[in-house]
């Protein structure tokens, strides 16, 4: 695989207190900026502006007006993307910053130029992080405007750049037959080759309290992905280098074939 597309949930990047996990940042900036030096070509789909955006505010709930949530967003965003900075600059690794809408997915000529740019920061060895404009698509109900998660947005991003790979970090160690934070007894499953109706339903509610995604929309990247004739593997953000260790053929997490 030599394109991969690497997305972070909230949950991996915040603590549960609406702490930055900078821990965790600091290890994926050490993980991606050497799989870029070993020569691949890697995009980071990140989650957690607004989640961000709460910390610096000391909120603890997320407000449920969309105005407040793209205030959040936009403050979150910035400060993130300062963060990613930083701890990338410690690994000479140069990032950019690419906020998409779902006018890519609209307008071939918008996917074209997305792509274009995708493709120059790439061939100079740069990190897109990426994220969903979050200021300009609001409607959260209407998905003609919005791609209403990143997960969903990290597997089109995937087929826009024709990446090989999606790697999915999340704060559990893949997809079980049922929610494993209901059932003691769910057992996780090291690969699916088909998602199904009954897959969507051994997927449970919402997950973490910052987050928004939960498992069902980590199921249609994967959906996504397959469709394409591409995998899709999820495993444990806690400790981003996990991610050396999948690369090197490990089998860890679930994977999506
Ligand atoms: P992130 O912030 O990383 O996107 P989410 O909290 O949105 O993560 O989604 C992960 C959560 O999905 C898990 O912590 C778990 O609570 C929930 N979940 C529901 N069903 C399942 C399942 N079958 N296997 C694994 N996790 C599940």
């Amino acid at each position: 695989a030599k394109r991969i597309v690497v997305k972070v949930g909230t949950s991996t990047l915040i603590y549960p207190n609406g702490k930055i996990n900078l821990k965790a940042i600091d290890q994926l900036s050490y993980t991606l900026s050497g799989l870029v030096n070993d020569g691949k070509q890697i995009v980071l789909v990140s989650s957690g502006a607004i989640g961000v955006g709460m910390g610096q505010l000391n909120l603890t709930e997320r407000p449920t007006d969309i105005p407040a949530q793209q205030a959040l967003a936009a403050i979150g965003q910035s400060t993130l993307m300062t963060i990613y900075q930083q701890r990338f600059a410690t690994y000479s690794q140069k990032i950019s910053q690419m906020l998409l809408t779902h006018d890519v997915l609209d307008y071939p000529e918008s996917r074209a130029n997305v792509l274009n740019a995708f493709d120059k920061l790439l061939d100079w060895g740069i990190i897109p992080v990426v994220n969903e404009n979050d200021t300009v698509a609001v409607d959260e109900l209407d998905h003609k405007t919005k791609f209403g998660d990143n997960d969903q947005l990290s597997a089109i991003v995937a087929s826009i750049v024709d990446a090989d790979l999606l790697i999915m970090l999340s704060d559990i160690d893949g997809f079980y037959d049922k929610n494993p934070r209901k059932y003691q007894d769910a057992t996780l499953l090291a690969e699916v080759n088909k998602v199904s109706k009954d897959t969507y339903e051994q997927a449970g509610g919402k997950g973490s309290k910052f987050g928004t995604g939960g498992m069902l929309t980590k199921l249609k990247a994967a959906k996504r992905m397959m469709k394409n004739g591409k995998q899709m593997v999820l495993a444990n953000g806690s400790n981003p280098s996990i991610i050396f260790r999948i690369l090197a053929g490990e089998k860890i997490g679930t994977l999506f074939s």
